[in-house]
């Protein structure tokens, strides 16, 4: 099995992460994303309860409960998956790249899911996916970037 490979991110669904980044800032945001078979459909904004929220984040564990059972009963209730299953969790940098930190990739704890970051150092905002592995145990986690493929809503 590879995990090379790509997401796919519908406009309305950066748009909603850049919009909750610029919100956010001075602070970071964090969120999740739906989706299902590696395209994203919907972002539920998660409360970032960091101690220092303009360098880290951590998501709010009730906020992170509420929107995974908002995916599992849309999964039982939609079977063309509108909302669908966890994808990717997201959040900001305001003026670093948009690279996971190493304490991003220590807090990373989900291989299956793709891990989006923004960043709004430049005018611009800029969005990259990666996957953060952990392929031996008490080594550091590798980081592979992800090509993000942008369609149209
Ligand atoms: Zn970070």
């Amino acid at each position: 099995m590879s995990l090379a490979e790509r997401l796919v991110l519908p406009a309305d669904v950066r748009e909603a992460i850049v919009a909750h980044a610029r919100e956010a800032r001075p602070n970071e945001c964090c969120g999740l994303i739906a989706g299902r078979a590696r395209t994203a459909s919907r972002v539920f904004r998660v409360p970032n309860v960091a101690d220092d929220p303009p360098r880290r984040y951590r998501m709010e564990d009730v906020s992170v409960y509420r929107a995974l059972t908002a995916m599992g009963e849309a999964l039982e209730e939609d079977a063309d998956g509108h909302v669908g299953e966890p994808l990717a969790i997201y959040h900001s940098h305001v003026s670093s790249a948009p690279y996971p930190s190493p304490t991003d990739r220590e807090y990373a704890q989900w291989p299956y899911s793709f891990y989006v970051l923004v960043s709004l150092r430049s005018g611009e905002s800029e969005v990259r996916a990666y996957r953060i592995l952990n392929n031996h145990p008490g080594a550091e986690k590798s980081v592979l970037e992800v090509d993000i493929v942008y369609v149209k809503t």
